[in-house]
């Protein structure tokens, strides 16, 4: 029996057509802002609003969001593009990571109605913002340390706790806090979200000064005694896990993205540069020295590219568990292929490589970023270490 032959156009490696005129469209909104644009706005302190309001006019930032609330009614891995393109094109939004893919799917899949009605669409819109707080200082990448907490009252809640490096909380309306709340049978303590209105009384935020050049700043976060309404909680009490989990694949995905997007920006730069300038009698990318670190650094994004590309695969067909290993993976190849890309990139570039002018240099702290969060490198490792080989675990 002869096997049919699938043509490369027709094979699962390939993007349909749909795919790809979504990454072209994207490509072409990052490219007319570019990272002159980014950093010019980081540098000077002002928000990179109009890239946002453009991209959701185009119906970019809710392409993954339901269709019967302004989204695009696609998935992750079309939010995965936009993300990716608008980071290769010089503008890696990471917010991108929070409203609509965290925040976003956690509202669509477990938000009551009247939540998802109020938010998705302005989310998918661009005209509300919302951030996540699940970090905590005296947690960090133990979640189970987790100590805000969420107490019922006659009307509502009383929220308390401290949150740290909260990520774009200027532009946001609201922040989706990760809390707990006490269990009426058990008296345990269970995850549960609340959607905090940022000028909430009792709710205070503080910039943290980061090393990184975005306009998306980090904030310490205080809550004291927050009164919030009944219908903060998102969803209902007994699904906070499941809402976490909801939105941790995406999260991670989306990470990938970032670091993908920095990376290939990055290494675009590079290969222009290494091709003209020449000190001998060739041009530096005919050295070896030179060419193959860019060699790799290319095979390397590709590979986080594809296996993000399968997380989001997995996740949009409704296979959470599948995902999560796949997600995991992702987030850390690209964090490291990333990294490696803009450093290898900046030192292709000799002195200039440092400069202002080239930007570059400028992205060095930014490509840290996918080696840290939203889960450290070392974490996806324990995590593939336990759940991938089964191994011990020694915390
Ligand atoms: C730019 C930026 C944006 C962020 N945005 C957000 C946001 O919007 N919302 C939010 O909630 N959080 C956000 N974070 C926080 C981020 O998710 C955390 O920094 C991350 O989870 C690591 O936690 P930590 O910084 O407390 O490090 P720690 O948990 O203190 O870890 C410090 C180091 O120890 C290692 N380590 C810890 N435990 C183990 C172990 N068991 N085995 C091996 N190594 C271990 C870690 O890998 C890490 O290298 C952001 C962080 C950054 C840098």
């Amino acid at each position: 029996m002869t096997a049919q032959r699938t043509t490369f156009q027709e094979s699962a490696f390939s993007e349909s057509e749909e795919r790809r005129a979504l990454r072209r469209a994207v490509s072409d909104l990052g490219r007319r802002y570019g990272l002159e644009y980014f950093l010019t706005k980081a540098r000077s302190g002002e928000r990179t609003d109009e890239l946002w309001r453009e991209a959701g006019k185009l119906g970019f930032l809710g392409v993954n969001l339901p269709a019967e609330y302004g989204g695009g009614g696609a998935g992750c891995y079309e939010l995965s593009i936009v993300l990716e393109e608008l980071g290769a094109a010089g503008c890696p939004l990471l917010m991108l990571v929070v409203t609509p893919a965290i925040c976003g799917s956690i509202i669509a899949r477990f938000g009551t109605e009247e939540q998802r009605g109020h938010w998705l669409p302005g989310f998918a819109d661009g005209t509300l913002r919302m951030a996540f707080a699940i970090t905590e200082p005296d947690a960090g990448s133990n979640a189970h340390r987790l100590a805000t907490v969420g107490r019922r009252t006659p009307d509502g809640w009383r929220l308390n706790g401290r949150k740290v490096f909260i990520s774009g909380i200027e532009g946001s309306d609201a922040i989706m806090v990760v809390g707990r709340t006490e269990d009426a049978r058990t008296g345990k303590l269970k995850p549960a979200l609340f959607a905090v209105p940022v000028d909430a009384p009792g709710l205070e935020y503080r910039r943290i000064p980061m090393e990184i050049v975005s306009s998306e700043h980090q904030y310490q976060v205080f809550l004291d005694d927050v009164a919030l309404p009944a219908d903060a909680l998102i969803g209902d009490q007994d699904s906070g896990l499941l809402q976490l989990f909801a939105g941790l694949n995406p999260e991670r995905i989306m990470a990938a993205a970032f670091a993908v997007g920095i990376g290939r920006h990055a290494l675009a730069k590079a290969v222009d540069y290494a091709r003209d300038r020449t000190v001998w009698q060739t041009p530096i990318g005919a050295h070896q020295g030179i060419a193959h670190p860019l060699a790799q650094c290319r095979i390397d994004l590709e590979l986080a590219r594809l296996m993000m590309q399968k997380a989001a695969h997995l996740y949009d067909c409704g296979d959470d568990a599948g995902a999560g290993e796949a997600a995991n993976m992702a987030k850390y190849a690209a964090g490291e292929a990333s990294a490696r890309a803009v450093d290898q990139a900046v030192h292709t570039l000799g002195g200039n490589g440092l400069t202002q002018e080239y930007g570059l240099a400028a992205l060095l702290t930014a490509s840290r970023v996918g080696r840290v969060a939203p889960v450290s490198r070392e974490m996806i490792l324990n995590f593939v270490a336990q759940h991938t080989l089964a191994l011990p675990k020694s915390y």
